[in-house]
């Protein structure tokens, strides 16, 4: 048996409607910031209960527009996660601005309280990073962030629909990125992102960004990036925004399921699951001692299990100027050296999971 990682060709098994849709655009000629976006914008802004959500090229866009428009510049610092997805570093040195990098909690994401100790009389913004479908704790981030007057852009580009204290996540900070790349909760035929904000001010400002910096046709108010949300992409996007509460759901369940027989197993442990956390679970992720003879043990199974990430982007070549060391992070580094990743998507059917329990049940059973 095969249990496979993407669900991609399952989500979009019968495009046909998206199809319809992509006729009427292609002959309406419509390919630039036109009806198709205002209408995945608003789509998007009333399913998160924002005031404004405006689609860029990709999350990474998101998060450097978002961090454009609090001030993010060059030479500034901007805390974040050491464990997190390459594209929240990379956004910040597109910025030419420095990521000064905190360790993660038990649940994988920004850890709230080594914050406030990272602040510097150069820190222009802090990015909690929301990752596999979690929440950092935006509770305590915020209220750092406004003891020291320091904006908060959140990375939630895993974690849509995901909520804290039963407040959705994107709406705690004073902006927060969105990605539909797919392999996102939601997911688009390419690159898409979504930043969102319930300041008008702000909203205009990304809204410009965007879109070269251009306020009408004629007139350029500030330099900006062509990151326009493309058309196609936005059909695509308010189609499948239509699922995500029936997505988010099923991944829920997958997810309860698998920690109902999973976390029993000696040998084998689960993430902290905090009752105050709705979590989506983007990935499903399970940590062993022994990972590498586990994650053998899976794939010969035929079960495409995954790592994220087997070195943190602290320690890749490219930080290197940064000065870390290996150790720095003790938390990342004992996630990186002992998860795992199964599938928990919406597509996945209860023989999937069973499986996947039994593959591994068996591991653990066998004579070492
Ligand atoms: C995917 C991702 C991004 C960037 O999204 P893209 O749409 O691929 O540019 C940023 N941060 C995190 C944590 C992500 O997982």
């Amino acid at each position: 048996m095969r249990v496979r990682y993407s669900p991609l060709s399952q989500q979009f098994a019968d495009p046909e409607p998206i199809f319809e849709e992509l006729r009427d655009l292609v002959a309406s000629g419509d390919f630039t910031l036109g009806e198709p976006v205002d209408a995945f914008e608003t789509a998007f802004a009333s399913k998160l209960g924002v005031k404004h959500a405006i689609g860029v090229g990709s999350g990474t866009d998101a998060l450097k527009i978002g961090m454009r428009a609090v001030g993010v510049g060059p030479g500034d610092e901007v805390i974040t996660t050491a464990n997190t997805f390459w594209a929240s570093v990379g956004a910040i040195a597109e910025l030419g601005a420095k990521p000064v990098f905190i360790d993660c909690d038990d649940g994988f994401c920004t850890d709230a309280d080594l914050v406030e100790s990272a602040i510097t009389e150069r820190t222009k913004a802090i990015m909690p990073v929301h990752l596999t479908g979690g929440a950092a704790d935006m509770t305590k981030i915020m209220a750092i962030s406004e003891k020291h007057g320091i904006p908060v852009v959140e990375d939630a580009c895993q974690s849509l629909m995901a909520r804290l204290d039963g407040k959705t996540l994107g709406t705690f900070g004073a902006c927060a990125a969105f990605s539909m790349h797919p392999l996102k909760v939601i997911n688009v035929w390419g690159d898409a992102g979504v930043v969102v904000t319930n300041d008008d001010a702000t909203a205009e400002t990304m809204r410009l960004l965007r879109n070269h910096g251009l306020k009408n046709r004629d007139e350029m108010v500030m330099l900006g990036y062509n990151s326009r949300l493309d058309s196609v992409q936005a059909v695509v996007g308010k189609w499948i925004l239509a699922q995500v509460d029936d997505i988010t759901a099923k991944r829920r369940a997958n997810a309860e399921y698998l920690d109902r027989y999973l976390s029993d197993i000696p040998g084998l442990s689960i993430p902290l699951r905090s009752p105050r956390v709705e979590h989506v679970h983007l990935l499903y992720i399970l940590f062993a001692e022994n990972r590498d003879d586990l994650l053998n043990h899976c794939q010969e199974n035929g079960i495409e299990a995954k790592l994220h990430y087997p070195v943190p982007v602290y320690l890749q070549p490219a930080m290197q100027f940064l000065g870390y060391q290996a150790g720095d992070f003790p938390v990342t580094d004992k996630n990186s050296r002992t998860m795992l990743t199964l599938p928990v998507d919406q597509h996945l059917v209860p023989t999937d999971l069973d499986y996947m329990i039994e593959i591994i049940e068996g591991y653990f059973r066998q004579p070492s």
